[in-house]
C-alpha cells in the first residue's frame, strides 16, 4: 500500500510557521558578509539597537519547520571552511568593547563558562557570549506548539539530566544550585499513566526490511522486570506475530538465554579485550551465528548513544550496553581493559535521572536566569517550564552579562604576542556584517571542529586533534498531534522501527512541573519526538557520521515530513491513526553537528592501547584564551558540557574557584 500526498496530509495547512519565517526572523538581511552588506555598514551602537533579537515577537522557540541547525546559522562557518569568508570580508567594524571575558558558543558549556567565570572574577565581570543560532543552549533546545489551546514544550535535543558515570561535585552543583532537585522527580513524572493503559514497547517491521508492515510487541520485556509469566506471554505473542523466519525466532531465544562461553580458555581481560576489536553485529554473526535477520532486527539499537549502529559498535560496548549474547563469557564487571566508562552501568548515575519537559532546555534557562536575571521571568525551577523568556533584554547595555545571538564567531587572535598579550580580538559576523570585540579572555565553547578555523596561533598537531572530534549527526523530530488515542489503542508509547527513516518514535514522558500540567488523556494533543541517525553502515565510525552529515545538509523539509506522515500512517494506521488529521504541526530539529564523537574501541587504537587522547591535546590553552564544549572531553553529555567549562574556566587562571 503505498500513499498520496493527500491522503498524508502534505497539503495540509499545519499551524506551523515554518523555516520561510524563522529564517526571516533569524538572519536579517544578508547571510554571508560582502561587499554590499559593508556598504550599508552600521555603527557600533545602532547595531545593537538592531539586533534581530531585540525585535517585537522574537521567540525561536515557537518556530517550526527546519529547526536545529537552522538556515542561516552556518552559511558563515561553511564559507569560512571553505576557505572563501576573508576574500569578501572586508574591513570589520570595531564596536569598541571590551569584555573581562568573551565566550564563543551559548551551549550548555558556553553558559557555564560565564557562570564559572563571574564566580571567580565576581559579578560584575563583563562577560559577552556569542552564539550563531538564534537561540542559546545550543543542543539543549526547546521547541514549543500550541494545539487546541495548550500548549506543549517539547526538546528539541537534549533530552534529560543522565549520564553513564555520576555526575561530578561541580556538575551537581550547579544542577542544584540552579534549583533542579534532582531527587523530586518521581513527584513530576506520572508514567504510570502509560502502563495503566498497558501502554509498551513496540517493534514496527516494515516491509521494505521484513516483507510485511507489522507492529508487534516488543519481546525485551520477557527479560526484564516483568514476571516470569509475564514475559512468557510476551515472547509468545512476539514469536507468533513477528515477520521472522522460524530460524531467527529460535536464534533469537537462544541469543537472550544463551549461557555459553565462546571465548573458552581466555581471561576476563583478555576476552574484554578480543570484543573490543569486534563489531557487536560481526560478533553475532560470526561467534554466535545467528540469523541474518536478527542482526538486521538489532541494528539500530545503540544509534541513540551513539549515533551508529551494531555494525559500528564493539561486541564489549553491547555487553555493558547489556545487550544479549555475552553473558556466558562471565566477564569481571567494570571497565577496562581500555576506556569502556560509558557501556557500564553504573547504579549512582543511573539514579540521577531528571527530565524536563523541554529536557534540558530548562537548564540552558536557568543558566541564563543566573546571568542575566531580566530575560527570563521568575524565580525557581519550578517556574521554567512555563517561563516566556525576553530575548531583547539578553544583549543590554547595562547587563554585566550579555549574550548576542545570530552572531558567527569567525576570527580570535590575540593582541601581540600569545604568551604576552593582554588582550584578543574576537571577530564575529552578524546580519551579514563583520564586527569586532576585544577582550581580557576567552573561551572557546564552541565545536571543536569548528576552531582551527578561528585562528592560526595553534600548532598543527592540537589543530589536528580538534578536527579528529567529528561531530555524530542526529535528528529529533517533534510532531505535536491532535491526540493520542491510535497509540492507546494499539497499546504503545514507544515504536522502534529498525528498517524506517526514523529508527525510534515515543510519547514524551508525562511529567508535571510547576503550573505546567501535561495532557493525560488520549483525546488531549502530545508531542511526539521521532529520532533519526543518519549514517553509512558498513563504513568506519567517522565517515559514517561524514555521511550522515552531507545527508542532512541536502534532505529538505518536505522529505522528512513526507517519511513523518508515511511512517506513521503505516505504524499507527490499525489504531486509526490519520495523518491528515492528527498532525498538528512539525519540527524537524537537525543537527548535523550533534554528540560529540566518543572513542570507539574498533578505530581508535589508543583505546586499548592506551597513550594521549586527542581530547587532552585539543583543549590545551593558549595565551588568553582556553577550550571548553563536550568535544573537550569526547563524551556527549550535559555534566561533560559542565566540567569542561569548569575546566577551561580554570585554565585561564583567574582566581581559585570552588568546587561544591
Ligand atoms: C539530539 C541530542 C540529544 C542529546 N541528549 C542528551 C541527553 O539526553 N542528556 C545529556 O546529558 N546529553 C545529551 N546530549 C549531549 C549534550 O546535549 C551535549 O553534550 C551538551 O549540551 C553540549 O553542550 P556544549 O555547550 O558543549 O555544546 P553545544 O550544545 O553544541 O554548544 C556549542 C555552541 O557553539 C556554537 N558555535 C559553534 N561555532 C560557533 C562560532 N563560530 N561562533 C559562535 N557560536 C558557535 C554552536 O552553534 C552551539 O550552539 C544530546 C545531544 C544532542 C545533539
Amino acid at each position: 500500500m503505498s500513499f498520496t500526498d493527500r491522503e498524508l496530509g502534505m497539503d495540509r495547512k499545519i499551524s506551523r510557521r515554518d523555516f520561510m519565517n524563522g529564517a526571516a526572523m533569524s538572519i536579517g538581511a544578508a547571510i554571508t558578509p560582502g561587499v554590499n552588506a559593508f556598504a550599508q555598514a552600521t555603527s557600533p551602537s545602532s547595531s545593537q539597537t538592531q539586533e534581530v533579537q531585540n525585535r517585537p515577537g522574537y521567540d525561536p522557540p515557537a518556530l517550526h519547520g527546519m529547526r536545529g541547525s537552522h538556515d542561516g546559522s552556518f552559511q558563515v562557518a561553511h564559507s569560512l571552511r571553505d576557505g572563501s569568508f576573508w576574500r569578501q570580508a572586508g574591513q570589520p567594524i570595531a564596536t569598541g568593547e571590551k569584555y573581562d571575558l568573551v565566550v564563543v558558543g551559548g551551549g550548555i558549556s558556553g553558559l557555564a563558562s560565564a557562570r564559572f567565570f563571574r564566580e571567580a572574577a565576581g559579578s560584575q565581570a563583563r562577560v559577552l557570549i556569542l552564539e550563531n543560532h538564534d537561540d542559546f543552549g545550543g543542543h539543549a533546545k526547546r521547541n514549543e506548539f500550541e494545539v487546541n489551546g495548550v500548549s506543549l514544550p517539547g526538546y528539541g535535543g537534549t533530552y534529560s539530566i543522565e549520564s553513564p558515570a555520576p555526575y561530578s561535585p561541580v556538575a551537581k552543583r550547579v544542577v542544584r544550585e540552579l534549583g533542579i532537585d534532582v531527587s523530586s522527580y518521581s513527584k513530576h513524572n506520572n508514567d504510570a499513566l502509560y502502563r495503566s493503559l498497558g501502554m509498551k514497547q513496540k517493534i514496527f517491521f516494515d516491509r521494505e526490511t521484513f516483507g510485511v508492515d507489522q507492529l508487534v510487541t516488543s519481546p525485551y520485556s520477557r527479560w526484564g522486570t516483568t514476571t516470569p509469566e509475564q514475559g512468557e506471554a510476551t515472547w509468545h505473542e512476539f514469536a507468533t506475530h513477528a515477520p521472522l523466519s522460524e530460524k531467527a525466532i529460535s536464534d533469537l531465544g537462544r541469543l537472550y538465554t544463551l549461557d555459553e562461553d565462546l571465548y573458552p580458555g581466555l581471561s576476563s581481560d583478555e576476552k574484554k579485550a578480543k570484543l573490543a576489536r569486534i563489531s557487536y553485529a560481526n560478533y553475532l554473526t560470526t561467534i554466535v551465528k545467528v540469523d541474518p535477520q536478527v542482526v538486521t532486527l538489532l541494528q539500530a539499537h545503540p544509534q541513540p548513544l551513539y549515533g551508529l549502529g551494531i555494525d559500528a559498535v564493539s561486541a564489549q560496548d553491547a555487553w555493558g550496553l547489556g545487550l544479549p549474547g555475552i553473558n556466558g563469557l562471565k566477564l569481571t564487571p567494570g571497565p577496562g581493559p581500555g576506556m569502556g566508562r560509558d557501556a557500564i552501568r553504573n547504579d549512582e548515575a543511573e539514579a540521577y535521572f531528571f527530565h524536563c519537559p523541554d529536557g534540558n532546555a530548562s537548564i540552558a534557562r536557568l543558566l541564563v536566569r543566573s546571568l542575566v536575571p531580566n530575560a527570563v521571568p521568575g524565580n525557581s525551577a519550578d517556574d521554567i517550564v512555563t517561563a516566556q523568556v525576553r530575548y531583547d533584554q539578553l544583549d543590554q547595555v547595562s547587563n554585566a552579562t550579555r549574550i548576542r545571538l545570530n552572531s558567527t564567531v569567525v576570527r580570535v587572535r590575540h593582541l601581540g604576542d600569545v604568551a604576552t598579550a593582554q588582550e584578543v580580538e574576537i571577530s564575529y559576523v552578524q546580519q551579514g556584517q563583520l564586527y569586532t570585540v576585544k577582550a581580557a579572555h576567552c573561551v572557546l565553547a564552541c565545536w571543536h571542529p569548528v576552531i582551527p578555523y578561528l585562528t592560526n596561533e595553534l600548532a598543527d598537531e592540537q589543530k589536528e586533534a580538534l578536527r579528529s572530534a567529528e561531530k555524530v549527526p542526529i535528528v529529533y523530530t517533534n510532531v505535536a498531534l491532535k491526540n493520542w488515542k491510535s497509540f492507546a489503542q494499539l497499546e504503545t508509547a514507544s515504536i522502534y522501527s529498525p528498517g524506517c527513516y526514523f529508527s525510534e518514535a515515543s510519547l514524551d514522558h508525562r511529567v508535571s512541573i510547576g503550573k505546567y500540567q501535561c495532557t493525560t488523556k488520549p483525546e488531549q494533543p502530545i508531542v511526539l519526538t521521532m529520532h533519526r541517525y543518519p549514517c553509512e553502515p558498513g563504513l568506519p565510525a567517522r565517515e559514517q557520521h561524514r555521511a550522515g552529515r552531507m545527508d542532512l545538509y541536502v534532505t529538505p523539509f518536505d522529505t522528512f515530513e513526507r517519511n513523518i506522515r508515511e511512517q506513521l500512517a503505516r505504524s499507527l494506521g490499525a489504531g486509526g491513526f490519520d495523518p491528515a488529521r492528527d498532525i498538528a504541526a512539525i519540527t524537524v530539529n537537525r543537527w548535523p553537528h550533534g554528540y560529540a564523537y566518543q572513542y570507539n574501541s574498533l578505530w581508535d587504537p589508543f583505546w586499548l592501547e592506551g597513550g594521549p587522547l586527542p581530547c587532552e591535546q585539543a583543549r590545551k590553552p593558549y595565551g588568553r584564551v582556553a577550550i571548553a564544549n563536550a568535544d573537550a572531553d569526547a563524551y556527549a553529555y550535559t555534566d561533560c558540557a559542565i566540567n569542561q567549562a569548569w575546566r577551561a574556566v580554570n585554565d585561564l587562571k583567574v582566581s581559585k574557584l570552588t568546587e561544591a
